[in-house]
């Protein structure tokens, strides 16, 4: 298909027969003056009372929690910038599709016209009480890291900013079992990352609850290595400056054992792989160019493992493994936060089922023959039908041992039952 009719069909199907990707149905009898009277006037203000006495209550008698705000103010869309609050809508409805058909959980998508970081903060604050969670998306750092940090702060709902901690722990879970394969140890291998944005620093960190050790990372951004004579870093940026002053990219890749490309397309060379350890394990995640072309990196290297975030070679780091999931296991043990024991889980979870034989319909989903825990296959693949069963439970356990879930579940069985209904 060519640039253009793919444009147009993008278009259609966005436009056509109604314009949008969602709509809200109702989930009660409507079709009689009775069910209208409980729907709602007279039979509404029963709840209402129930809900005003302990608003516990509105769990039990409100769609509230199974109901998750994905939020934007349209600053740092896709690869596309600050494209404003409407232009992210398209966005936010398809993450909306997403939660729907892989975990069953509602979406309003909320697009927020302020780039002020505190208003937006009071936006989201005010209309928290309608959600059982909020799902942050498409935030400008290094105003998302603040967005966030107060937000999960100030609510008694699960918080996430979904461009972080996505990314970091479906890569986690790659990084995992790529050094399982490459026969290494967190603990000792050498890390470039290139790239000091949300996604990279959020990787880094959880990288570093996997065993990677700080002085081990070095880290670029596009004004070269961070090191501790730079005096333009944010807070967070300074924990990573193990680098020397002055190093090149080219430098810094020579005998490292793993390259994290979260900055721009085409900036690794053929070179800069060869000059890398044994087994290198390379996450080239530029969206939509990655740090170095797929196919060139496997010329390039026999022994190389590899990582993309796209869709058309194995190993896609895609968020939709994490998101559904995760927000899943939350609200169902209603959570009152999303911490790192959850992340770690759902990191563990998705490492391990990658390991797992693969069902023949995953197979047939992705037009292979036989899909198997190998250099090719670091991760599950996103319409693999156990992730539900895999990831929601262990988010939930998580969040039960490390005591921020207000709802306990006790039947685990009936449970994972229920999730794959
Ligand atoms: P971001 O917050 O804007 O950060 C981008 C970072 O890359 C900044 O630190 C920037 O440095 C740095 N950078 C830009 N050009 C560079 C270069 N030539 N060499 C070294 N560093 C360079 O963006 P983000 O949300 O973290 O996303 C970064 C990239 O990762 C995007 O391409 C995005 O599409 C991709 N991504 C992929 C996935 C996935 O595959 N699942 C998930 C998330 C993000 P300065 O601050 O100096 O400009
Ligand atoms: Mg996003």
């Amino acid at each position: 298909m060519n640039k253009y009719s793919k444009r147009r069909e993008a278009l259609l199907y966005h436009a056509k027969p109604t314009p949008g990707k969602i709509k809200v149905v109702p989930t009660k009898k409507y079709a009689t003056q009775r069910d209208l009277s409980l729907a709602y006037s007279p039979g509404v203000a029963e709840p209402c009372l129930e809900i005003a006495k302990d608003v516990n209550n509105v769990y039990k008698y409100t769609s509230k929690g199974n109901l998750v705000a994905v939020i934007s103010n349209g600053t740092a869309v896709l690869g596309l910038g600050d494209i404003g609050p409407e232009a992210s809508k398209p966005v936010m409805e398809g993450k909306a599709l997403l939660f729907k058909i892989f975990a069953d959980i509602d979406v309003f998508d909320i697009e927020v016209g302020t780039k002020d970081i505190d208003a937006f903060i009071e936006t989201v604050k005010n209309i928290a009480p309608t959600f059982g969670g909020i799902n942050l998306e498409d935030i400008k750092a290094p105003e998302s890291f603040e967005i966030e940090r107060r937000l999960v702060e100030e609510l008694n709902i699960p918080v996430m900013h979904d461009d972080q901690h996505g990314t970091a722990i479906i890569s986690s879970a790659a990084l995992i079992n790529a050094l399982e394969l490459a026969e290494k140890q967190p603990e000792n291998v050498k890390v470039v990352v290139s790239g000091a944005g949300s996604a990279a620093l959020a990787c880094a960190n959880l990288y570093l609850l996997l065993g990677v050790k700080t002085e081990n990372i070095i880290m670029f951004d596009s004004g070269g290595v961070l090191s501790s004579e730079r005096t333009d870093l944010s807070d967070l940026q300074k924990r990573y400056t193990a680098g020397k002053p002055g190093t090149t990219l080219a430098e810094a890749m020579k005998n490292a054992d793993v390259f994290l490309g979260l900055s721009a397309g085409n900036i690794v060379s053929p070179e800069m792989l060869l000059s890398m350890a044994k087994n290198p394990i390379v996450f080239a995640m530029a969206n939509p160019i990655p740090e170095i072309d797929y196919d060139l990196a496997i010329a390039t290297r026999e022994d190389i493992i590899m990582a993309t975030g796209r869709s058309d070679h194995p190993n896609q780091v895609n968020n939709v493994l994490g998101f559904p999931y995760i927000f899943r296991g939350a609200l169902d043990v209603r959570a009152t936060k999303i911490n790192e024991a959850m992340k770690m889980a759902a990191v563990r979870a998705l490492a391990a089922l990658a390991k797992e034989s693969v069902p023949e319909q995953v197979n047939i989903a992705y037009g292979e023959t036989r899909l198997n825990f190998g250099k090719e296959y670091i991760i599950p693949k996103p319409f693999d039908p156990r992730l539900i069963a895999v990831v929601a439970p262990a988010v939930a356990k998580a969040a039960m041992e490390s005591g921020v879930a207000l709802n306990p579940i006790s039947d685990w069985g009936k449970y994972e039952e229920e999730l794959l209904d």
